[in-house]
């Protein structure tokens, strides 16, 4: 079973779709961990984003999430485990640019698809969060999901993200990182960010972490069921 959760930056989707796929047992694809890496290589390469340098750099390294011993997620370059290098704001910023480029778009559809593949023979599902994962990467999922919530409240959830991993940040800056992001990922040419036709909405502004994990685990056990999901929100 593919389940597709898209949104915006900071709606909560990459921590909902973790829990939700521990409970169930399925895997859990952060597809952005994919355009993140792309990114910590023109970064660390000092490239500008563009496709000459997507296809010079792109064949040059292997790119590909794996899960340790433990169960938890890695993100590796080649053997490199980047997981932790990945997760900064300049790595985001820089990996919205690279997520505009055809290159990088066409080198990582196969790759995603592949990576589900493979973890959908080993366990009873995936769920995959990003940005076009319901519209490009996986048009027949059994189960689409967009959540979204007010740039305010994505604002002060990534704030408390920055706070774990002690990053210092001031709230307005947060908020227009977000703000920025999500308007180059809305308006780019390919793939934008987009409301799946098919796609249940879930607003989680209002909602704990608990709720919106609960409400996802209802759907999936509805779609699974082979009841009309849309009928549900
Ligand atoms: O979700 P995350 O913040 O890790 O994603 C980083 C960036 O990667 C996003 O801002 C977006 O530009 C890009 N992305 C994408 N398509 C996806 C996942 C992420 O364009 N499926």
């Amino acid at each position: 079973m593919i389940v597709t959760i898209d949104g915006p930056a900071g709606a909560g989707k990459s921590s909902t779709a973790k829990e939700v796929a521990e409970r169930l047992d399925f895997r859990y694809l952060d597809t952005g961990a994919l355009y993140r890496a792309v990114a910590l290589v023109f970064v660390e390469a000092d490239a500008s984003p563009t496709n000459k340098n997507a296809d010079a750099l792109l064949s040059d390294c292997s790119i590909d999430l794996r899960f340790s011993t433990s169960d938890t997620l890695r993100v590796l370059i080649g053997d490199r485990d980047v997981s932790d290098a990945i997760r900064t704001s300049r790595v985001g910023d820089m990996a919205s640019q690279v997520a505009a480029l055809s290159a990088v778009r066409e080198a990582l559809l196969p790759l995603q698809r592949d990576i589900a593949a493979r973890w959908s023979r080993s366990r009873g599902g995936v769920v995959a969060d990003g940005r076009d994962t319901g519209t490009v990467v996986f048009p027949a999922a059994d189960l689409k999901i967009y959540m979204h919530a007010s740039l305010e409240e994505r604002a002060r959830r990534r704030m408390q993200e920055y706070e774990e991993q002690q990053t210092s940040a001031s709230f307005e800056d947060v908020r227009e990182e977000i703000r920025a992001r999500d308007e180059k990922d809305r308006t780019r040419d390919l793939a934008p960010l987009r409301r799946p036709d098919d796609a249940v909405v879930l607003d989680t502004t209002s909602l704990s972490f608990e709720e919106q994990v609960e409400a996802i685990e209802a759907l999936i056990e509805r779609a699974k069921a082979g009841t009309d999901v849309s009928a549900s929100h």
